[in-house]
């Protein structure tokens, strides 16, 4: 009998699947790199900003150091853009650090975690690298039932993940609702506000939960520089808490988990408010025309308030997967959501104007 290594409860983790990409789809299906349209990942699809570019050029020059391991000039940079004081931020390499950040320095195992059905991958791989106990909350109408998500708390919950807007259904809860939420979970639970979509909201949608912060010990915003700030290669995020919350979180961090190149594009694309624009008005435009076709071809969707839109492709369960590799044939690759129990949907990221297109046209010959 061969030795079994590790816990119960990490053998038994579903390895997270991403987005495929371009070249296995290229050499899979025998199709030119070149003219495959990947709108799977929510990456910004108009690339990094120029000027993270020049910022990590420069950086270049220093990589033989070790990057600063407590982000002096990135802090400062989040600090002076969000108004909040740098003891109460905690950078991730990637704000998926930030979420196992949370459940590594306050989850034991056998202790709860409470998420949402239809909320992101990351919050069951983290419960479950820590041997925490998920309690997963049935949705209403794709989103959070954050009523019966505070009803679901336990004695022995120390954490709650909330997604705002929520991937992959794009759903949105309002700011009273999240605060009225916030002021019923108990004060040992902490919640992390996942807000990886924030700078894609429109302005009525807009709330400040920095300032939530502020007042609430338990609170953990999360924010990535993956989708607007269109660094997802390089690997960004941070965390904005309270300082006992961010030091216990930075106790646990790899030293150096940010590294130099990384932090120089992220001051750069903090700063370059030109670019973060461009990324939501490309994306509100993108989304017209995406949801403008599925009206007319009869396609169901969710109304979404991130980079990406989930379709309905059929009802039956294996329609996703069907569609799917209808699409792959073609060149376009998106996002199948069997995994999270949604197998008759796809979820497709917004693209460039040209590139959504080659969706649409691809999409009415998978469904002819
Ligand atoms: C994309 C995403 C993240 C994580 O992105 P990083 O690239 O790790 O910053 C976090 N939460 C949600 C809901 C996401 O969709």
């Amino acid at each position: 009998m061969s030795i079994q290594f590790g816990p119960d409860y990490v053998r038994a983790i579903a390895p997270y699947q991403g987005g495929k990409p371009i070249a296995e789809v290229a050499r899979e299906f025998g199709l030119d790199e070149a003219r495959i349209v990947k709108l799977a990942s929510n990456e910004n699809p108009l690339g990094m900003p120029d000027s993270s570019k020049q910022a990590m050029l420069a950086a270049m020059a220093d990589l033989a150091r070790y990057p600063d391991s407590n982000g002096f000039e990135l802090k400062a940079a989040i600090s002076k853009k969000f108004g909040v004081p740098a003891d109460c931020i905690t950078l991730g390499n990637g704000s998926n650090d930030i979420l196992e950040l949370a459940a590594h320095a306050l989850v034991q195992p056998g202790q709860a975690v409470v998420y949402s059905q239809y909320s992101f991958a990351v919050y069951p791989l983290a419960t479950q690298a820590v041997g925490g106990r998920a309690i997963v909350v049935p949705a209403v109408n794709f989103g959070h039932d954050l009523a019966a998500m505070a009803a679901a708390i336990t004695p022995d919950t120390r954490l709650v993940f909330v997604a705002n807007p929520n991937n992959p259904t794009g759903t949105f809860i309002d700011a009273a609702e999240i605060e009225a939420f916030i002021r019923a979970v108990p004060a040992h639970v902490v919640i992390v506000l996942d807000e990886a979509y924030t700078e894609y909201l429109n302005p009525q949608q807009r709330y400040d939960s920095l300032a939530w912060v502020s007042q609430y010990p338990n609170l953990l915003v999360s924010r990535s520089m993956s989708k607007a700030y269109g660094l997802a290669g390089l690997r960004i995020g941070f965390g904005i808490a309270q300082p006992a919350l961010t030091d216990l979180l930075n106790r646990i961090r790899q030293p150096f988990n940010v590294n130099s190149l990384a932090q120089a594009a992220a001051i750069a694309a903090l700063h370059d408010t030109a670019f973060l624009a461009r990324s939501a008005q490309v994306n509100a435009e993108g989304y017209q025309q995406l949801t403008t076709a599925f009206d007319a071809m009869g396609i169901e969707y969710l109304p979404s308030s991130g980079n990406f839109v989930l379709i309905r492709v059929g009802t039956d369960d294996g329609a996703g997967a069907r569609v799917n590799l209808a699409l792959l044939k073609q060149g376009v690759i998106v996002r199948p959501v069997g995994n999270y129990g949604l197998p008759q949907w796809l979820r497709i990221s917004i693209g460039l104007p040209a590139e959504n297109a080659a969706f649409l046209a691809a999409l009415k010959n998978a469904l002819a």
